[in-house]
Parts: C-alpha cells; structure tokens; sequence
C-alpha cells in the first residue's frame, strides 16, 4: 500500500509530549483505513518528537511522518500551516483529522482555507458509508457525525466532492485501541526548508493554568444537576464521589446557577467522560449532557422523576430523593470497605 488515499491524522504534541486526543484520533483512523483497506498515516511538527513517533506506530499507525525544527517546538500558525499544507499535497490522504483542541481549532480551519476543502468541527462520531446526491453516487465517504441546532438533533454532514475530507473531533469521544507491539510502521523525518517570513509570530512567554479538575482522567464520576437543589448541598455529590475516590462533575443547568464551576461541566459544551462508573444525581439527561457521558461503562441514575430521560441510558436507576439515597450510598460503601 501507499500513503496515497491513506487516513491521516495531526499528531499535536505538548511541551513534547504527544496528546491524548492525537491517540485516540489514531485508534479511530485505524478503524476507518481498515474498513477503507488503506493505511493510516501521521503528521507530528516539533522539536526533538522523534522519539515519541515509536510510541504511536503499535496504535496501527503504518507511517509517521516527523518534521523537526527548533522554532517549531511550539504550535504557531503559519509555519505548521505551510507544513500540513505540504504533506497533505504531497499524500493526498482521503481523510485528515484534528483534535478538537485549542490547537486543532485554530489550524484546521486554515488548512481548510488554504486547500479549499471543507471541515467539519467538533465531530462526536465519525463512520464510512455510501451517499448519493441527485445523479451523482459516493462510495466509501466519511460520515462527519456531531450534534446541531442546539443539540436537537444529531446531524451527519458529508463532502464528497473534495478530497481530503477533514474534520475536527472533541476530546474524549473516541476510544483507545489496544495496541499491537509488533505493528510494522514506518517513521519518516521530513526536512522543510523555512524561511524567517515563515515564522511571522514568536512566543515569548507560555502560561500554563494547572486544572483543578481532571474529568478525562477519572474513573468514577459523581456528577450532580439542578435537582441537588443548591451550592452548599453539592457538598453531598463531593462526598459521594470523595467515598468513591472520583471526581465531581455537574450538569450545565448546575454550573449556571452557580452550584459549581463550569470546569466541572459533562456535555456537549463541557467534557466528553468514559469513566467505569457514572452516577447522575438530580440531572434530567437532556441530549446535550447524555452527549458527554453516555459512552460511560456503567451508569447509575438517581432522580425523583420515574420518567426522566436520563433513565433510558442508565443501567441502575433509583427513583428517589437525592437527599435520602445518597447518604445511603455512601453508610453502605463505608460498611462494605
Ligand atoms: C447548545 C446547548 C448546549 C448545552 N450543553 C450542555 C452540556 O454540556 N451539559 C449539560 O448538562 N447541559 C447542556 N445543555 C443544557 C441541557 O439542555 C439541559 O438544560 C441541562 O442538562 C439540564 O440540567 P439538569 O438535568 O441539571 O436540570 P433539569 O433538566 O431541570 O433536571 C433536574 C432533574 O433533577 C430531578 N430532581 C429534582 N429534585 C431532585 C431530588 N431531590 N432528588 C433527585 N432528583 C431530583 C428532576 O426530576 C429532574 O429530572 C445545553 C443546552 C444547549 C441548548
């Protein structure tokens, strides 16, 4: 096979360390070049990544191609534009996908631009199928699949017409692959010739915020919603989920009102989970927050509301007062321990 038509994915790399959604976009490539029986291809811009390339190619990852400078280390830009635009031309992946980061965001768009293709951003699920549009047929074309209009309905959009067909997709909604020690991939290092008008911009200073809250990163969440009823009664959630050893996390009705911060916030417009255990206390399950969490591997609903929608998805549900069950929980989790 060849790189041609392949499946290519933007590696980002942080401080150069290669980032999570980079991972997980390479486990979904892997899925979609196998059904598309092409291969899965890498683009990682930096300085002195080359070492984290090896780390990739057991993900099913068939080549990495690496692009180092010293000005690169960090992403500006114009520079890794002119660098994704070049591969791209010179690859002609089918398929080019983005994290939907702070990065992703800003890049995707511009290499959209540049090649004149379409992008679709923030998708949740990307799969393969066939369409047709008048007399035209389309094999094999990527479903870029995300919420609209508000989240009210789910919508796949397709661009069949121009290749490569590119999307930006949220943290956390695809899975890891296990990976396969002995995958045969190749790594690759590309050399650019760049000039000073390619770097335009400098960084002069990089500031980090530490997160107080890691959602993506815990395996038990104990999430509460406008049914906790007030801030000084979230406390309840943080001792269910401190009993658990989780994390907190909150519906968006809960953050607007100003029970917790929005850093805590499940949805669609907060993070995307997959924990083992998701408890949902005092939360409806609107579409917007089931949209974040419902790939959870186990959920346990409590609500007052025998019909509330969240019910459909959970795999425990406990018709009741919030206020009654959870101590309950938490007497009975202190027993067993
Ligand atoms: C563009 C857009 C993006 C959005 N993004 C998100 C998002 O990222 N995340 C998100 O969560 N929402 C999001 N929303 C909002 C979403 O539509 C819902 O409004 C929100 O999820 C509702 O939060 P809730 O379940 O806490 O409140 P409600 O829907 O009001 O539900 C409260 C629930 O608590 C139950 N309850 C009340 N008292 C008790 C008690 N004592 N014990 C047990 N149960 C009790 C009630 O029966 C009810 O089911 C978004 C909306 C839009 C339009």
């Amino acid at each position: 096979m060849s790189s041609k038509n392949s499946v290519m994915v933007f590696i980002q790399q942080d401080d150069g360390t290669v980032s999570d959604v980079s991972i997980e976009l390479l486990s979904k490539a892997r899925d979609l070049a196998t059904q598309l029986r092409t291969e899965v291809t890498g683009v990682l811009i930096g300085d002195a990544v080359k070492a984290e390339a090896a780390g990739l190619v057991p993900y099913g990852v068939d080549e990495i191609f690496v692009i180092e400078d010293k000005r690169l280390k960090n992403y500006t830009p114009v520079p890794y534009t002119k660098v994704m635009v070049e591969m791209i031309k010179k690859h002609e992946p089918q398929i080019v996908l983005y994290g939907a980061t702070t990065t992703g965001r800003d890049l995707g768009p511009r290499i959209a631009s540049n090649l004149k293709v379409g992008l679709t951003a923030d998708c949740t699920d990307l799969q393969i199928g066939d369409y047709s549009f008048k007399d035209s047929e389309y094999k094999d074309i990527l479903y870029q699949i995300r919420p609209a209009f508000g989240g009210n309905i789910i919508a796949t959009i397709v661009a069949p017409e121009k290749k490569p067909q590119m999307a930006t997709v949220r943290e956390g909604v695809m899975k890891v692959g296990s990976p396969q020690p002995g995958y045969k991939g190749k790594i690759t290092p590309v050399t650019f010739s760049f000039s000073d008008a390619d770097f335009p911009s400098e960084i002069i200073k990089r500031i980090r915020e530490e997160k107080l809250v890691d959602l993506k990163g815990s395996q038990i969440i104990v999430s509460g919603g406008i049914g906790v009823g007030s801030k000084e009664n979230f406390a309840l959630i943080y001792e269910l989920a401190h009993t658990l050893g989780g994390e907190v996390g909150a519906s968006r009705a809960a953050v607007d009102a100003g029970f917790i911060s929005k850093d805590h916030q499940v949805g669609q417009t907060g993070t995307t989970v997959r924990p083992k255990l998701y408890i949902a206390c005092g939360i409806s399950g609107a579409i917007q927050h089931r949209a974040g969490m419902s790939e959870s591997a186990r959920i346990i609903a409590i609500n007052t509301d025998n019909e509330a929608p969240i019910f459909q998805i959970a795999h425990y549900g406990i018709v009741g007062d919030l206020n009654d069950v959870i101590p309950k929980f938490i007497k009975a989790f202190k027993a067993k321990e």
